[in-house]
C-alpha cells in the first residue's frame, strides 16, 4: 500500500471554481460521473415511484429530524445514560482535534498498532486516519470503495460510491500493482475485482482486535447505534473485534425505535436504490460473551452547534447522508466530489462545509456551486430546501465581504444601472453588436452566424475560464422586431 497521508484531509482546499477547473477539463472523469449518476437516479425513481405514500414518508422523516433538533441535548443526555447503563462509555467532542486526541488514546491503550474500519463519514470529516497514522497506528478501510481510495492514496468524491470518480479499468490496475497476491492475470470484471477485496479484507477482520465505526442512527431511547452497509464488512467490524470505538455526529439522534421505522424506508431508496437495506446492524452497549466487550461512543460536535442556532442553515442538520440531492445535481455531475473540497459535496456539501467549517476559503465559495434549479430539493427524503439554505448561506458570504470593493461588485452595478432605463439598455445593446464585427473567437456551429469567445477580457476572465461565451449577435432583438414590424 501506498504511505499514509500526513495532512489532514481536506483542510486548505482552495475555492470551488479553482478547484473545479481540472475536473472540467476531464472528460474520462466526466464520462465516469455521468455513467454511475444517471444509473443510480434511474434505480431510485424506480423504488421511489413504487411507495404511493412516498411524500406522506418524507414529511414524517422532516418532522421527526426537526422535533429532535429542537430538543437536541435533551435527546443526548437520554442516549448517554442508557449507552452508559448498557455497559458503554460516552465521549464528548468538542471538536475535530479532541475527537482524534480521545480516539488515538482508546486505541494506543489497547496497546494495538492496527484497527479496521467501517466507514464513517465522521471520521473522515475528521481526519481520523491520519491523526492515528501520526501515532503509529494504520487504519484498515473496508468498504470496497474506500478501499480503493485509500490503496490509490486518494479522496473520496461521493457520499455513497466514494471510488466513483474511478472505473472498473482503473480499479484493476490498482489492485494489480496495490494488493498483494492479486492473480497477475486480473481481470476488470466486478465478480474478479470483487474476490480480491474479498481475500485482501478477510485477513484484516480476522487480525483486528479494534474496530473503528460511524453510526447512521442512534436510537435515544435504547441507547441503540444502526449502521447500514451493503457488504457485510460492516458487520465484520461490528461484531468480531474486541474493541468497538464509533465516531458519531450528534445530530443523528433520533428518539425512538418507532422514528427509525421511517428512515429505514427512506434511506435506502434514495440511497443504492434498494426497497430495503442489506446489512443493517444494530447494537447496544456491551453483551458478555457476543460482540466487542468494551464499547466507545465518541460524540461529535465539530460545528454542529453553531449549525444548529442558524435558522435556516440548521436544515442541513436533517441530513441521513443518503446522497439523492448529489445524483440529480447538474453541477455535480460535472465537476464531481473533489472539488468541493470537504467530505461532503454536492448540494449537501454547499451547505453543511460552510456551517460546520467557516474558515476554510473553499467555504464562501460553496453556496454559489450550484444553478439553484432545485432538482436536489425535490429528492431530499428529509425535505432539506437546499435552495433557500444555499441563498441564506449567499446573503452571508456576501454581507461578510461587504465593504470591500470587487470587480463583481462594480459589474452588478452597472448592469443595474442600465437595465433600469429602456434608453440606456438600447443603447448598449447597439454597442454589444458593433462588437460582434470584430474578429474575436472562431465561428460556432452552436450559435450560426455567431462566433465562439474562448476568453473574456478583465472581470470577465474568471467566468469565461470554464465557459464558452457567444458573440454577441449581429442584431439585437429590439431592433429586429421594430424592423420587422416596419416591413409589415
Ligand atoms: S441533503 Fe437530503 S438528499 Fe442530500 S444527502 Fe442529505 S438527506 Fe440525502
Amino acid at each position: 500500500m501506498s504511505g499514509e497521508r500526513t495532512d489532514v484531509v481536506w483542510l486548505g482546499s482552495p475555492a470551488f471554481p479553482k478547484a473545479a477547473e481540472k475536473a472540467l477539463a476531464d472528460d474520462r472523469l466526466r464520462g465516469n460521473l455521468r455513467n454511475a449518476t444517471t444509473t443510480i437516479r434511474g434505480k431510485r425513481a424506480r423504488v421511489v415511484g413504487e411507495r404511493p405514500d412516498w411524500a406522506e414518508l418524507r414529511d414524517a422523516g422532516a418532522a421527526i429530524k426537526d422535533a429532535t433538533l429542537a430538543d437536541l441535548a435533551g435527546h443526548l443526555e437520554r442516549l448517554e445514560a442508557e449507552v452508559t447503563a448498557a455497559g458503554g462509555t460516552v465521549h464528548w467532542a468538542r471538536d475535530a482535534a479532541e475527537a482524534n486526541r480521545i480516539v488515538t488514546g482508546l486505541v494506543k491503550a489497547t496497546g494495538e498498532t492496527e484497527v479496521v474500519k467501517v466507514k464513517s463519514m465522521a471520521t473522515q470529516e475528521i481526519g481520523l486516519n491520519e491523526a492515528l497514522a501520526a501515532e503509529g497506528v494504520t487504519a484498515h478501510e473496508t468498504d470496497l470503495a474506500e478501499l480503493i481510495v485509500q490503496l490509490a492514496d486518494d479522496r473520496p468524491s461521493h457520499i455513497l460510491v466514494p471510488a466513483i470518480h474511478r472505473n472498473r479499468a482503473e480499479i484493476r490496475e490498482l489492485f494489480a500493482r496495490q494488493v498483494p497476491g492479486a492473480p497477475a492475470d486480473l481481470t476488470d470484471d466486478p465478480a474478479a475485482l470483487a474476490e480480491v477485496a474479498r481475500r485482501y479484507l478477510r485477513e484484516r477482520f480476522l487480525a483486528a482486535r479494534v474496530a473503528i465505526s460511524g453510526a447512521n442512527f442512534m436510537v435515544a431511547e435504547t441507547g441503540t447505534l444502526v449502521v447500514l452497509e451493503s457488504e457485510g464488512n460492516g458487520r465484520m467490524c461490528l461484531t468480531l473485534p474486541e474493541t468497538l470505538i464509533s465516531v458519531v455526529g450528534i445530530e443523528k439522534t433520533i428518539p425512538t425505535w418507532r422514528d427509525l421505522e421511517v428512515f429505514l424506508q427512506l434511506l435506502p431508496r434514495s440511497s443504492t436504490g434498494e426497497r430495503m437495506n442489506p446489512y443493517t446492524t444494530v447494537w447496544t452497549g456491551v453483551t458478555p460473551g457476543d460482540g466487542p466487550q468494551d464499547f466507545h461512543l465518541v460524540l461529535l460536535d465539530n460545528g454542529r452547534t453553531e449549525a444548529l442556532a442558524d435558522e435556516i442553515g440548521r436544515s442541513a442538520l436533517r441530513c441521513i447522508r443518503c446522497s439523492a440531492c448529489l445524483n440529480v445535481c447538474p453541477v455535480y455531475e460535472r465537476t464531481g466530489g473533489h472539488a468541493y473540497g470537504s467530505v461532503y459535496p454536492g448540494p449537501i456539501g454547499a451547505i453543511l462545509t460552510p456551517q460546520l467549517r467557516p474558515d476554510e476559503e473553499v467555504s464562501a465559495s460553496l453556496p454559489f456551486a450550484s444553478s439553484l434549479c432545485g432538482a436536489c430539493y425535490e429528492v431530499c427524503p428529509v425535505k432539506i430546501d437546499i435552495p433557500r439554505a444555499l441563498i441564506h448561506l449567499r446573503e452571508k458570504a456576501v454581507d461578510a465581504k461587504r465593504g470591500h470593493p470587487s470587480a463583481e461588485r462594480a459589474a452588478m452595478k452597472l448592469a443595474a444601472w442600465t437595465l433600469g432605463n429602456p434608453r440606456r439598455l438600447s443603447a448598449a445593446q447597439n454597442v454589444a453588436s458593433l462588437t460582434a464585427r470584430l474578429p474575436l473567437g472562431r465561428p460556432s456551429r452552436t450559435w450560426p452566424g455567431r462566433r465562439r469567445i474562448k476568453r473574456l477580457p478583465g472581470p470577465g476572465r474568471a467566468w469565461s475560464r470554464t465557459r464558452d461565451v457567444p458573440s454577441p449577435p449581429p442584431q439585437s432583438f429590439r431592433r429586429w422586431w421594430r424592423e420587422e414590424g416596419e416591413e409589415q
